[in-house]
């Protein structure tokens, strides 16, 4: 199949143009896939630090999976979505087990993998083989919905399956690995969400969007809707530098990392039935706020100092932390904000 106009266009401007000088490019399948999980919902400037120190640590698929999870998790600890820090260990044992330790080449095949969907399957495959398959990031739909005028918002099914159809086929047969990285690379660095360079872009002069003045319309925002606020009250029990944790549940929010215990009534009482003593001062500490994609999470938090350490039982869910060790804990981000503030 030959490259239409769209992708030669892109290839070209990627050569002279494109970033070249990212640290996974050129590296394999292995670090291929850990930047396009990282990369999921990060931006690459964030994520570089992570990868970096990731891939020192864990340099090949049979070093993750043999990791200790809160290993794993501490390397993740502020990227958010951990649940991408918990596939990749898994998908890690499923290379290591099904596959010889070695990442597979066939889509099915890492298509397969936990926490890896459509378009990071695609991205490995042509980034890191240079198969043709075709992507759809947020940078890619961005470029795709302006170009092609394709109305509506991504996140419906009907608009998603027509930009799937128009990411099929645009793709050419050869040089997927540079068509790739330059849809990645024009959705990074011209065809920003708000204020796109469309004087430097390799495409303008087809470019639907620019054609009818119409690009601050593509692609169409979410619809508004009110975010539903949960509020939680936080313990935060001290014993001089050390700060109780507790571990949550393995699923759902921060799952498997390391919280604050919760209260939702009497926060003493709450202490008090997990402690077994009450503590001998209480204060309350300014709020916190965090906003999750689906709803805003309001935090009180409470801070019950104790002078003598309280036993407690059942202690693989309990943590004293040192403050001194926050930096390689697994935490949620707030939580590491709220004990940065103690330390
Ligand atoms: S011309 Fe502008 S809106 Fe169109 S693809 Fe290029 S940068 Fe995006």
């Amino acid at each position: 199949m030959r490259a239409g106009s769209f992708a030669r266009q892109l290839i070209a401007w990627q050569k002279s143009h494109g970033r070249h000088d990212l640290p996974w490019q050129g590296r394999g399948a292995y670090a291929t896939w850990i930047s396009e999980v990282m990369l999921q919902q990060t931006q690459v400037a964030t994520v570089i630090p992570y990868y970096r120190r990731f891939l020192a640590r864990f340099p090949d698929a049979g070093a993750l999976a043999a990791a200790a999870p809160d290993e794993v998790l501490g390397h993740w600890s502020g990227l958010g979505y951990y649940s991408r820090a918990r596939n990749l260990q898994r998908a890690a044992r499923i290379v290591a087990q099904q596959h010889g330790g070695v990442f597979p080449q066939d889509y099915a095949s890492i298509l397969a993998l936990p926490g890896i969907g459509r378009s990071t399957a695609g991205a490995i495959c042509a980034l890191a083989y240079g198969q043709p398959r075709a992507i759809l990031d947020g940078n890619a739909k961005r470029v795709f919905a302006r170009h092609f005028a394709i109305s509506g918002w991504p996140g419906t099914p009907d608009v998603e399956r027509a930009l799937w159809q128009r990411a099929e086929a645009e793709l050419p047969g050869e040089e997927a690995t540079a068509y790739t990285q330059a849809l990645m690379d024009l959705g990074a660095t011209v065809c920003l969400r708000s204020r796109p360079h469309c004087a430097d872009c390799p495409v303008a002069t087809s470019c639907a969007a620019l054609g009818q003045g119409r690009v601050a319309e593509f692609p169409a925002p979410r619809p508004a809707r009110t975010r539903p606020q949960k509020t939680v009250i936080w313990l935060v029990c001290r014993h001089g530098r050390e700060v109780l944790l507790e571990r949550r549940p393995p699923s759902g929010l921060w799952g498997g990392l390391w919280g604050l215990p919760e209260s939702t009534a009497d926060p003493q009482q709450t202490a008090l039935a997990f402690l077994g003593s009450p503590p001998d001062r209480v204060q309350e500490l300014p709020p916190l706020v965090h906003d999750f994609t689906h709803f805003r999470l309001r935090a009180n938090p409470i801070q019950l100092d104790y002078r003598r350490r309280p036993v407690l039982s059942g202690e693989a869910r309990w943590l004293w932390l040192d403050l001194a060790d926050m930096a390689q804990a697994p935490l949620p981000k707030p939580v590491r904000a709220l004990l940065a503030g103690l330390a």
